[in-house]
């Protein structure tokens, strides 16, 4: 496994595979590795002749009082669990090597990102597409993946790359879980142990709004605020958004039919815990 830490010499390195026509699959992280990344890297390995992981603690993506300062690094480790995993390149460039000093230019996609998280997080979408842009630039991978988890970065990243007509195959992996459902992030090594059973309130609660829909519930606006209500009675969560949703183009739908997303929000103490289903109903 190489780790290569310039962009100009992933380049050379990747100019080479490209010429003996191998197929390049991209994970692309914030690195302090768990199962989720590593579904992600399984899939890829399984589709690609090459798969590069990155590792880049993307500081355009995060608010002045955001974690970017105290967000987990831990190089050493993951890049044991890359190896394991059968990683052929880990890409890990410095902050100044991805953001020259007079760094101008950005990326924006827009009314996706006015709605969830992207209300609570002003310019985080900003910063995510401006860096995966470069990323997709510099790599030029065949597929890049995605985890569901992060469902609106998933949608306006499509997007994006639609819109600016990047020739890369976007693959979409399910969320892994703990045991007691909550969704897997590099995040939760903030929770204590309490806040981690807590936290399994938001998958829960997903859980029974499915089970609702599936017994004929029709109406939303009640079965939010049932949600809502679900979730502060059993736990210290403090809600930021619940939501149904398009699960592609993110708009608020009004009635339960076909491809619908419920998606929700909230801050166990500081830290920011999202998680999401997708339903079809017939
Ligand atoms: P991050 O390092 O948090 O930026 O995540 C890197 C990639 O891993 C993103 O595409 C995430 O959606 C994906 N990912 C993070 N957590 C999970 C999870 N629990 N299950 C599946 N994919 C995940």
């Amino acid at each position: 496994m190489l780790v290569i830490k310039s962009i100009a010499s992933l380049r050379k390195t990747l100019q080479k595979i490209r010429q003996r026509k191998k197929r390049i699959g991209f994970v692309p992280t914030m690195g302090a590795l768990h199962e989720g990344h590593l579904s992600l890297i399984r899939v890829c390995r399984r589709e690609n002749d090459l798969t590069l992981l990155s590792i880049f603690i993307n500081p355009t993506q995060f608010g002045p009082h955001e974690d970017f300062n105290k967000y987990p690094r831990a190089f050493k480790k993951d890049s044991s669990l890359a190896k394991k995993e059968g990683v052929d390149i880990i890409f890990h460039p410095s902050v100044d090597e991805m953001y020259s000093r007079n760094h101008l230019t950005f990326v924006e996609t827009r009314g996706i990102t006015d709605i969830l998280c992207g209300r609570f997080r002003p310019g985080h979408f900003r910063g995510v597409t401006t860096v995966v842009s470069k990323l997709l630039n510099i790599v030029e991978p065949d597929s890049m993946y995605l985890g569901q988890k992060d469902a609106q970065q998933v949608a306006v990243l499509k997007k994006m790359i639609s819109d600016l007509n990047f020739s890369v195959a976007v693959k979409i992996c399910p969320t892994v879980r703990e045991k007691n459902g909550l969704a897997m992030s590099s995040r939760n090594q903030y929770l204590t142990p309490k806040q981690r059973e807590e936290a399994s309130i938001l998958y829960r609660t997903l859980k029974t709004a499915k089970t609702k829909i599936l017994q004929g519930e029709k109406n939303i606006s009640s079965l939010l605020k049932s949600m809502h209500q679900q979730i502060t009675e059993h736990s210290s969560l403090k809600v930021e958004y619940i939501e149904c949703v398009h699960p592609q183009t993110f708009e608020r739908i009004h009635s339960i039919k076909g491809r619908v997303m419920l998606a929700l929000a909230g801050r166990l103490d500081k830290t920011r815990l999202i998680d999401n289903i997708v339903l079809n109903i017939k």
